[in-house]
């Protein structure tokens, strides 16, 4: 069994849209990024690649590089589980938090997990998601910026080497 650990950071600025986990949330600010801002996706994606002992997010997916210039954060996650797959893994469970303000997910959290697990072929079991605000500290309090932090185990189930 192998243990990865993934988180990310976005500022949050007027007018953009808020993806997370795959899910759009209505809010008058979003992530302001070189992709889609998915923070939940990329601490994911980096959680998977950390397991894997294989790299991160910004070596597979350049941020300066234009083919991932307003990339869907679910088809970086596709191309990640894909070699996490071929590497001879399979997912035991995902661990997730996200830090956001406003507004609150409690009314997303439950879509969030059933597309991650859907996408993911894991069962709703295997999935978990919290929200935490921060009492209004710092930059994510102030509403400046949302972060996400993910555990997820791997379990080696093919002998197969990383490609
Ligand atoms: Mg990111």
């Amino acid at each position: 069994m192998r243990i990865g650990f993934g988180s990310d950071t976005h500022r949050l600025v007027q007018g953009k849209p808020l993806k997370i986990g795959g899910i759009s949330i209505e809010s008058p600010t979003g992530a302001e990024a070189h992709s889609d801002g998915d923070v939940l996706i990329h601490a994911l994606i980096d959680a998977l690649l950390g397991a894997a002992a294989a790299g991160d997010i910004g070596e597979l997916f350049p941020p300066g590089d234009p083919k991932w210039k307003d990339a869907n954060s679910m088809e970086l996650l596709e191309i990640v589980i894909e070699k996490i797959r071929i590497a001879g893994f399979s997912l035991g469970n995902i661990d997730c938090v996200i830090h956001l303000e406003k507004p609150s997910l409690k009314l997303y959290k439950s879509a969030i997990k059933k597309n991650i697990a859907d996408f993911l072929l894991m069962d709703l079991d295997n999935v978990s998601i919290k929200a935490k605000t921060a009492e209004g500290l710092g930059p994510i309090g102030l509403g400046e910026s949302i972060s996400a932090e993910v555990v997820v185990l791997l379990e080696k189930t093919e002998p197969d080497a990383w490609v």
